[in-house]
């Protein structure tokens, strides 16, 4: 199978009942390395715009608020079937409706606050590892963000990118 890619997020409730770390042991016990990580914060302004896709909805005013209330950690993960396979150890959106052992029934509380994030599409691990991070800090990292959105890459990422070398636009 192929090695792919996938972006998380450790929301502000997980990052602030200390909950990073079991999150991260998680994420590498189920075979996704992180390969980038940033901690940061989310104006309200962010949040809209990560989230854009919910505009409109009855929940995206507390989703927006929820999201910037707080640090986040955003992880690029490299895995065997990224994706799916994080999806699958998040569990269901809803913490109090998520199967034992994910990491939003352990973690989360609710359908708000569900303590992590992850892409559902190779197109959306693009977009969003591309709000995170810049093409050239992905490429210092031995990262491509053409090959990071591609639905099933061929090869592992690439060799580390000299630092200063060319590298894909940043997305934001
Ligand atoms: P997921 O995060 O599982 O992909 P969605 O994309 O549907 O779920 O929703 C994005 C986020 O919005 C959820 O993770 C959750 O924080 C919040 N959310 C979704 N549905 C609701 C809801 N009915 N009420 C409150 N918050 C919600
Ligand atoms: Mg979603």
């Amino acid at each position: 199978m192929a090695i792919e890619y996938t972006l998380a997020m450790v929301k502000p409730d997980a990052v602030g009942k200390g909950s990073t770390w079991h999150i991260i042991q998680d994420m590498a016990s189920s075979g996704l390395k992180p390969v980038a990580v940033r901690m940061t914060r989310l104006s309200k302004e962010q949040a809209k715009i990560f989230y854009a896709v919910h505009t409109g909805k009855k929940f995206f005013e507390g989703l927006t608020d929820f999201m910037s209330s707080g640090p986040i950690m955003a992880l690029v993960l490299e895995g065997e079937n990224a994706i799916h396979k994080y999806r699958d150890l998040m569990g269901a959106t809803d913490s109090k409706k998520a199967a034992p052992g994910t990491l939003r029934q352990k973690f989360g509380t609710d359908v708000s606050q569900n303590a992590v994030h992850g892409s559902d599409s190779p197109e959306n691990v693009r977009r969003e590892a591309g709000f995170f991070f810049s093409g050239t800090e992905l490429a210092i990292l031995g990262l491509n963000i053409d090959a990071i959105g591609a639905s099933a890459p061929a090869t592992a990422p690439t060799a580390p990118a000299a630092p200063g070398a060319p590298a894909t636009p940043a997305k934001h």
